[in-house]
C-alpha cells in the first residue's frame, strides 16, 4: 500500500498552485513530475563530481565515471538485460528509435516489409517512414477495433517471410491500451521478424523484463518515469547491436582513428558518440531507484483504483464519449464532451488549476481513426488523488456548462 500524502511531499512542484489554485497535475503522459531525490541527485552531481567521463585518470573523472556506468547497472537489473553493455544511453525514445530506424539502412532490401501498428505515436512512425523512403521497403499497419484493441488475427496475416521489423508500442500513450507485446514479439520471431517495443508510456507503470519477452529492442525515456528530460535508453540484444552501424560518429565511439580508417569501440560506447547527460544519466538512476523503493506491483494496483474512479466519474458527465476502452489499460483517459472543442476545455479547467493535455497527443492517425481533431487526456500518476479526480470532474462541469 502506498501512502499517498507522503509520496507527494517528495514532489515539491505539486505544492505549487496554478492561477491561484491548487495544482492538479494529470499530465503525467507527456511527463512525470520529479521527486526531491532526482533533483538533488543533479545538483550534487555538478556541486561534488562533475567532470567528463571515460577520459579522465584524475579522481573526479573516475567518480563521474563510476556513477556514470552504476546507473548503466541499475537500468540493466532493471530491465534485466543481460549485460550492461546492452543498455545504451541517449536523449530519449525518439533518439533510441532513430538510431536503430537508421542502423536497418543497410540491412533492408527493396521489397522488405516492415509492420508498425495503428496507434503509434508519432516518434514510431515517422523514422520508420524515413526507412522505407531510404530503402524502398514497405510499411505494413497492425489495425484496431473502436475499443483501441489491436487486431492481432489481421496481425497474424501481414506477417511473412518479407517481413524484417516489427515496432508496436507496449501501452499507446493517446488511449492507454495496454498492448499483448509477448505475442506480437513470439509471432515476429516465427517468421524470422526482429521487434522494437516503444516502452516509452508504459515504463512508468510496468516493469519490463526485456529477456523474458525475448525482444529484440526496447526503448524509453527517462522524463516519463520521475527522471529528467534528455535522457533515454536503448536496449539491444548483444548481437542487434553488434550487427547495427553507429549512428553519429565522435568522440568516445572509436578504438582507433587515422586519416585512412577508423575502428569502432565495443559495446556501449559505440552507440554512445561525444559527451553524454552525465547528470541525466545518474539520476535517471536515482529515478529508477524511487520508483522501485514504492514497487512497481503497488503503482500499478493504485493507479488501476484511480483509474476506475475516473473513469466511473467522468461517465456521469452527459455527452462525455472516451476513447481507449480496452479492458488491459493504464491510468490514461482521452475523452471529448458533445461537440465540445478539447482546447477549449483543456484552456478552461487550467484556469482551475487543472492540468491536461489537449489534441492529437502526437498519434494523428489515431485521430483520425475516431474522426475527431483530438482529445482531451487526463493521464494520471500514482501521486494523484481521488479528492483530485473530483477536482477534474467539478472543472469539466464548470467547462461544460461556460462552452454549450
Ligand atoms: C512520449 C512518447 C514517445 C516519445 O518520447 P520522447 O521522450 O519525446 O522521445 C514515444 N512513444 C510513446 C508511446 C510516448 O508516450
Amino acid at each position: 500500500m502506498l501512502d499517498i500524502k507522503k509520496i507527494r511531499v517528495d514532489f515539491p512542484i505539486l505544492k505549487q498552485q496554478i492561477n491561484g489554485k491548487p495544482l492538479v497535475y494529470l499530465d503525467n503522459a507527456a511527463t512525470s513530475q520529479k521527486p526531491q531525490v532526482v533533483i538533488d541527485s543533479i545538483v550534487n552531481y555538478y556541486t561534488t563530481i562533475n567532470a567528463n567521463i571515460h577520459r579522465g585518470v584524475h579522481t573526479l573523472s573516475q567518480k563521474a565515471t563510476d556513477a556514470f556506468e552504476q546507473a548503466r547497472e541499475k537500468l540493466q537489473k532493471h530491465f534485466n538485460a543481460k549485460k550492461s553493455y546492452e543498455i545504451i544511453f541517449t536523449a530519449g525514445t525518439t533518439h533510441s528509435i532513430n538510431i536503430v530506424a537508421t542502423g536497418f539502412t543497410s540491412l533492408l532490401q527493396k521489397g522488405d516489409e516492415l509492420i508498425v501498428s495503428a496507434m503509434e505515436h508519432h516518434s514510431n512512425i515517422v523514422p520508420w517512414q524515413m526507412l522505407c523512403e531510404r530503402t524502398g521497403a514497405v510499411l505494413k499497419i497492425i489495425p484496431m477495433n473502436s475499443a483501441g484493441e489491436l487486431l492481432m488475427n489481421e496481425y497474424g496475416k501481414l506477417l511473412s517471410k518479407k517481413t524484417k521489423l516489427v515496432f508496436v508500442n507496449h501501452v499507446s500513450n493517446a488511449l492507454g491500451t495496454i498492448n499483448p507485446i509477448k505475442e506480437i514479439i513470439d509471432k515476429a520471431h516465427q517468421v524470422g521478424a526482429a521487434v522494437l517495443i516503444d516502452g516509452a508510456q508504459s515504463c512508468p507503470h510496468i516493469k519490463s523484463d526485456v529477456q523474458a519477452l525475448d525482444v529484440d529492442f526496447y526503448v524509453a525515456s527517462a522524463h516519463k518515469l520521475c527522471g529528467p528530460t534528455g535522457v533515454g535508453i536503448l536496449y539491444g540484444k548483444e548481437a542487434w547491436l553488434n550487427k547495427l552501424p553507429p549512428y553519429q560518429g565522435g568522440g568516445e565511439m572509436i578504438k582507433e582513428v587515422t586519416f585512412e580508417k577508423t575502428t569502432y569501440a565495443d559495446l556501449p560506447h559505440k552507440f554512445e558518440a561525444g559527451t553524454p547527460n552525465i547528470a541525466g544519466v545518474i539520476a535517471f538512476g536515482t529515478a529508477i531507484d524511487y520508483l522501485n523503493n514504492l514497487g512497481f506491483d503497488n503503482i500499478a494496483t493504485y493507479e488501476n483504483e484511480l483509474l476506475q474512479y475516473a473513469t466511473k466519474k467522468l461517465l456521469q458527465i452527459e455527452g462525455l464519449k472516451i476513447y481507449g476502452t480496452s479492458k488491459h489499460k493504464t491510468s490514461v483517459i482521452s475523452f471529448n464532451i458533445d461537440k465540445i472543442h478539447p482546447y477549449d476545455i483543456g484552456t478552461i479547467i487550467d484556469k482551475l488549476g487543472v492540468e491536461v493535455r489537449t489534441g492529437h497527443h502526437c498519434a494523428q492517425p489515431i485521430m483520425d481513426f475516431y474522426k475527431i481533431p483530438g482529445t482531451v487526456r487526463a493521464s494520471f500518476s500514482f501521486y494523484n488523488t481521488f479528492e483530485e479526480v473530483d477536482v477534474l470532474y467539478n472543472a469539466l462541469i464548470r467547462a461544460k456548462t461556460m462552452l454549450s
